[in-house]
């Protein structure tokens, strides 16, 4: 029998079934992103050692952007983050995003991650003022911002967004394009988490 025929390769090409979710596996680090997170991408270069865990599309959005330090010397991405530290603009340009920070958005939290280049904020978001104290939870505010809002939303503004972009990204309004299915899927993941901790 030889292993190696065309024909293994059709059989083994064949459309899995969605795995059933598992318990014990890493969750992407993403902000409500529910997939399993079995790729690994380091926190940074002064943070050697230290990884995130994301599922295939967000550790390449996640590389795009850590790449964004390649080139730079140690002197500058410390002066990067001390300036982000004592929440100073860095004085020289920062390129597409002048209000870059350091990987790490929350130092209590391994997880927490900012996004120097916005790459992870492709839906319009309002930057929220540093030293409020945050009204929900990290899960809830990460549902808000899947829907493009923050936690001044109230549950009338929740509701009429998620119409929006329901009816924006639904595959019956683009002709039957499933393209922003992934997306549709993690806007009602956040809606029905809202709704569920009565935020929505
Ligand atoms: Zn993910």
């Amino acid at each position: 029998m030889d292993l190696n025929s065309p024909l293994f390769d059709r059989i083994r090409v064949k459309p899995e079934h969605r795995e059933e979710p598992r318990e014990d596996r890493v969750r992407c680090n993403f902000p409500a992103c529910e997939e399993t997170g079995e790729f690994r991408a380091p926190m940074g270069r002064l943070r050697e050692g230290q990884y995130f865990c994301f599922c295939l599309d967000h550790v390449r959005q996640y590389n795009a952007s850590y790449n964004y330090f390649n080139g730079m010397t140690d002197d500058a991405i410390a002066r990067f983050q001390r300036d982000d530290l004592v929440g100073h603009r860095p004085t020289w340009s920062m390129g597409v995003n002048r209000a870059g920070r350091s990987f790490r958005e929350d130092p209590a939290d391994p997880k927490s991650f900012s996004d120097p280049l916005g790459l992870f904020r492709a839906r319009s978001h309002r930057a929220r003022p540093e030293a409020k104290q945050p009204r929900y939870g990290l899960a809830a505010s990460r549902a808000l911002a899947t829907l493009g809002l923050d936690d001044s939303a109230d549950s009338a503004t929740i509701k009429s967004r998620y119409k929006e972009l329901v009816k924006r990204l639904h595959p019956d309004a683009n002709g039957g394009d499933r393209s922003s299915e992934d997306k549709l899927r993690e806007i009602i993941r956040a809606y029905n988490h809202l709704k569920s901790v009565k935020i929505a």
